[in-house]
């Protein structure tokens, strides 16, 4: 990733911050300049919100070929979040085994290591998602790989 992009990006990053419409009242994460619920309605009024970062897993996968400068993460579980206000994340889950990560376990934003440039040496931050309840060890159900969706 390119360090502009990233340092433009930051407060998106920090501080899970996207957009509402308070027409349709839908959230997007991250923040959009036109709904894409209610489109041209939209124009006008949309507000920046902050997301209370707690939310559930809808679908996971775990990576075990991890892109170069996120070596240190592999194998590590990606998931999609749903936040409780609606919006949808995709994110690293940390703090568990990959394999215990199932739809429907609850998560709350954590802020992480992101990744580092080998290069420049720069090391990344940002939001990933950590279990808020211990996962239960017993259970013999995996987690369902939705690879295409995420
Ligand atoms: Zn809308």
């Amino acid at each position: 990733m390119a360090v502009p992009r990233f340092w433009r990006e930051m407060p998106v990053r920090y501080n899970l911050i996207g957009s509402h419409c308070t027409s349709c009242d839908m959230y997007h994460y991250p923040p959009r300049s036109m709904c894409s619920g209610c489109h041209r309605k939209s124009i006008g009024k949309l507000e920046e919100y902050q997301f209370a970062g707690t939310g559930e897993v809808v679908a996971c996968t775990v990576v075990y070929q991890p892109q170069r400068g996120y070596e240190m993460h592999g194998p590590y579980p990606l998931a999609m979040v749903e936040l409780d206000e609606g919006a949808r994340v995709t994110a690293q889950i940390v703090d568990v085994t990959p394999e215990l990560v199932k739809r429907g376990m609850h998560v709350k934003a954590v802020f992480r290591k992101l990744g580092e440039d080998s290069e420049s040496g720069i090391i990344y931050y940002g939001t990933k998602f950590a279990p808020v309840d211990e996962p239960e060890q017993e259970e013999e159900e995996t987690a369902e790989s939705v690879e295409a969706e995420l």
